[in-house]
């Protein structure tokens, strides 16, 4: 007979269990994940902990070098840091590697994508993502300026929060674009929810 004991308080179950229960010694409920017994608190962890497996290769990372950056951390500091303090590390890292190189298109779509990608990582983890929003704008400005566009705009979408909607309408030239994208810092306009296109010929 298989022995089982609740994952919450460790007493012995009468049987283990084959679907949820609830743990007659502690009330907690019992999950059955692939033959093991699970808390709910441990479902969430391993749900977060896949979403964050995911964010790793999103930005084009690998689960090696997010570890490799979380140890060197962690020996420098005396504290394992949050996960989306290695993350931002790691950007930051790639990020200057990048600026390093010669402008290309190449350079301005990689430079856009992965301070875009933190965005959206540092949103989710409860961080202000607007910095690295902003620097994925200011990319795609420096793209589109490159490929020759001539006239710039913010495109709102419906739903768009004031500060973005305030935005619509205006054109800009490509410098006055990648200028304006420069000047921001701090509270100012997020540029959350808005992007950036070729403006409407009038
Ligand atoms: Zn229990
Ligand atoms: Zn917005």
């Amino acid at each position: 007979m298989e022995l089982a004991t609740c994952p919450a308080c460790r007493s012995a179950l009468p049987k283990k269990p084959s679907k949820k229960t609830k743990c007659a010694s502690c009330g907690e409920f019992i999950f059955v994940r692939d033959g093991h017994l699970m808390t709910a608190k441990e479902i969430e962890q391993e749900r977060i902990a896949r979403i964050r497996v995911n964010d790793i290769h999103y930005l084009g990372f690998s689960e090696e070098q997010f570890r490799a950056k979380e140890k060197a951390i962690t020996e420098a500091t005396g504290h394992r840091p949050a996960f989306v303090d290695v993350i931002i590390v790691l950007v930051e890292e790639r990020a200057s590697e990048l600026l390093g190189q010669e402008d290309s298109t190449a350079k301005f779509i990689n430079l856009r994508a992965i301070y875009t990608s933190a965005s959206d990582i540092l949103k989710r983890e409860g961080r202000d993502p607007r910095p690295m929003k902003r620097l994925g704008h200011l990319y795609e400005a420096k793209l589109l300026r490159k490929i020759g566009f001539k006239r710039l705009a913010f495109q709102v979408p419906d739903g768009s929060c004031e500060q973005c909607a305030a935005l619509s309408g205006k054109t800009y030239s490509p410098d006055e674009m990648v200028s304006f994208l420069e000047s921001l810092q701090g509270d100012d306009p997020g540029l959350c929810c808005c992007y950036i296109n070729e403006a409407n010929q009038q």
